[in-house]
């Protein structure tokens, strides 16, 4: 089963994959993550990678795509796989179509002042990765439940960059709606219900419980 999810940043696209992992056990592929852990890395690539994040910006095409066709080819993505944020222009959905076939486009979607709002509240746990906001509060505030570390905002979560972000979703991301819908492939949930409404969602759709529109 490879699944790509499609949705404004801050949409659920990550929560919604790693409870899809856990269930169908198959691999969890974000791009953000992925680049993420490259703009840590002392190289020329990781020093670019840093700077175009931090601005809101894309990575281009062309890097993307051989960073997913990389990991695509890594042995845990043989029985399926769920992409959470990528293909995010036309050109990297054209050469997914080259790289692995998709059997499912689920598009999670929420309105922008959502996203405003869910991320502006967005706070990450540096030692494990656990991710707080308006759904998860901490029981003490700014500071991890399980590691009580310090909660960090990452750094294109600032309001400016949010607002840049979502331009740069419409403007690019968007036209994949129409694009997956010409190849039958699509279908969209509520991103704005709780946590596990929507995977029950979700999980309709991959079972064949929900009508595609
Ligand atoms: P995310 O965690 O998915 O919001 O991604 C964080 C950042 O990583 C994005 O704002 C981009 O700078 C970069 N990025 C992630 N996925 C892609 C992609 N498919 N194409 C280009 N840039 C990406």
């Amino acid at each position: 089963m490879n699944i790509v999810l499609l949705g404004h940043p801050g949409s659920g696209k990550g929560t919604q994959a790693k409870l899809l992992q856990k269930k169908y056990g198959i691999a969890h592929i974000s791009t953000g993550e992925m680049f993420r852990s490259i703009a840590k890395e002392h190289t020329e690539l990781g020093r670019k990678v840093k700077s175009l994040i931090e601005s809101g910006a894309f990575v281009p095409d062309d890097v993307t795509v051989r960073v997913v066709r990389e990991r695509l080819a890594k042995p845990d993505c043989t029985k399926g796989f769920i992409l959470d944020g990528f293909p995010r222009t036309e050109q990297q959905a054209d050469e997914l179509q080259n790289i692995a076939p998709i059997d499912h486009v689920i598009h999670i979607h929420v309105e922008d002042e959502t996203v405003l709002k869910r991320l502006s509240a967005r706070r990450n746990c540096a030692r494990c990765g656990t991710v707080y906001g308006l759904d998860r509060v901490p029981k003490q505030s700014g500071t991890c439940d399980t590691c009580r570390e310090p909660l960090a905002m990452r750094a294109d979560d600032d309001p400016k960059k949010i607002k840049r972000r979502i331009e740069i979703y419409h403007a690019e991301t968007k036209p994949l709606i129409d694009y997956y819908k010409r190849k039958r492939l699509y279908a969209t949930v509520n991103g704005d219900q709780d946590i596990g409404k929507v995977f029950r969602d979700i999980c309709g759709v991959l079972e064949g419980k929900k009508v595609t529109k």
